[in-house]
């Protein structure tokens, strides 16, 4: 019998699946999955259900509902003060995760080569392969994960198509600075190459630092695409509604991947985010702050254990690294054990990795309720030291 895809066939489930599962059949709680404990806004909730009943459910527009467009360009002029064409320079997707397939996709042609940083997000990988560029992956080392200048120039070439940046950084919680991001726009520029900026964290940032997007920097404008997602700015990962904005001639391609994609995404969550994303500054102040105090708690709790964790600048993430409570085997298998034994889930940090990782730190997710995490550090007082 012939074969599927070699891309696909030598994966497996993945992590966050994985791992969600075994917490659900042994009552663990779940610090593994990014996904906030919490229903999302009330109102952005009674939005969709007032939109589902008095508004289309047939396929909206393949670029995404006006409303929506238009609330994307002026939340990036509001926070960023960027120009954005809603007409020509949006499109809404299904999530970030197909925003990023269509950006791939829509980019890269055999043969392409893709700069990536490790350690990095699970669809990255499977994507550039399938659309059949060459990843060149440029790996950052904790604690501080500073950018290798000379390894990322290194890494570079006349092949380089793009650079696929995550800021905030999944699972790091890394924020690249301005001196950074200038640093790799010089590359872009200087190669002739583009940049999918993963900016699902944005309203994420902690303690006074500020999200930069690339686009923002000097001549960066045509050479970036950004992409945002309301799972994470409205707590609502389940909706998958995500988005892109770019110069139309560097969104053209991806549109036209989109439409073979998806298509479309359902219309009156689009509209309910439109409204999301209107929202005054009191929400996003108020969000970036709870996950700020949720931060606080599990970094504190987890430190109070004799973990040694690594700084969280941004995200729903923190890493600890198992070696510093005496913990001599690898990530996942602490992870597994952690459920089982502790009854708290948590996600090795080494499947964010191509080859040879290191395989002592794991990653916990505070965007979970206070005392969910308060609970959860209990369980770890009582069942870490057996492990
Ligand atoms: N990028 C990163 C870095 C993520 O952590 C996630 C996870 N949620 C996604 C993309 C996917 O986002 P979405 O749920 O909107 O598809
Ligand atoms: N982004 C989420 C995380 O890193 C997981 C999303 C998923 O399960 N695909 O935990």
């Amino acid at each position: 019998m012939k074969s599927g895809s070699s891309v696909f066939t030598g994966l497996g489930t993945t992590i966050f699946t994985t791992m969600s599962q075994l917490a659900a059949e042994c009552g663990a709680i779940n610090l593994g999955q990014g996904f906030p404990d919490g229903n999302g806004p009330d109102d952005v909730r009674a939005r969709a259900v007032e939109f589902l009943e008095d508004r289309p459910n047939q396929y909206p527009p393949m670029a995404g509902v006006p409303e929506l467009r238009q609330a994307i360009a002026a939340h990036a002029a509001r926070f960023y003060g960027l120009t954005v064409d809603p007409v020509r320079e949006t499109l809404v997707t299904s999530g970030a995760t197909e925003a990023l397939a269509a950006c791939l996709f829509g980019l890269i042609e055999p043969g392409d080569e893709v700069v990536l940083f490790e350690p990095l997000y699970d669809s990255y990988r499977p994507i550039v392969r399938r659309a059949g560029g060459v990843p060149r992956i440029v790996r950052l080392e904790p604690p501080h994960w500073d950018l290798p200048r000379a390894e990322l120039a290194a890494a570079f070439s006349a092949r380089t198509k793009l650079i696929l940046l995550n800021t905030p950084m999944n699972p790091n919680g890394k924020v690249f600075d301005v001196d950074e991001l200038g640093f790799i726009a010089s590359l872009l520029t200087r190669h002739d190459a583009y940049a999918v900026c993963d900016e699902v964290y944005e309203h994420l940032v902690f303690d006074n630092r500020r999200h930069i997007p690339l686009m923002t920097l000097p001549g960066m404008r045509e050479r970036c695409l950004r992409i945002g997602s309301a799972g994470k700015t409205f707590s609502l990962t389940g909706w998958k509604v995500g988005y892109v904005t770019g110069a139309p001639a560097l969104l053209h391609p991806v549109t036209m991947a989109h439409q073979f994609l998806t298509f479309t995404t359902p219309p009156n969550l689009q509209r309910a985010v439109a409204y999301g994303l209107c929202k005054d500054d009191a929400y996003f102040a108020s969000l970036v702050g709870d996950m700020r105090r949720k931060r606080d708690i599990l970094a504190t709790g987890l430190g109070e254990l004799g973990l040694k964790i690594l700084p969280t600048a941004g995200t729903y993430f923190i890493c600890a690294d198992i070696r510093s409570i005496g913990y001599e085997g690898n990530d996942e298998t602490f992870c597994r054990r952690l459920i089982t034994e502790a009854g708290v889930a948590a996600i090795p940090v080494s499947v964010f990795y191509d080859q040879a990782p290191p395989r002592h730190y794991v990653r916990f997710a505070f965007c979970k309720d206070d005392q969910v995490l308060v609970e959860a550090l209990h369980r770890l007082r009582m069942g870490i030291a057996a492990l």
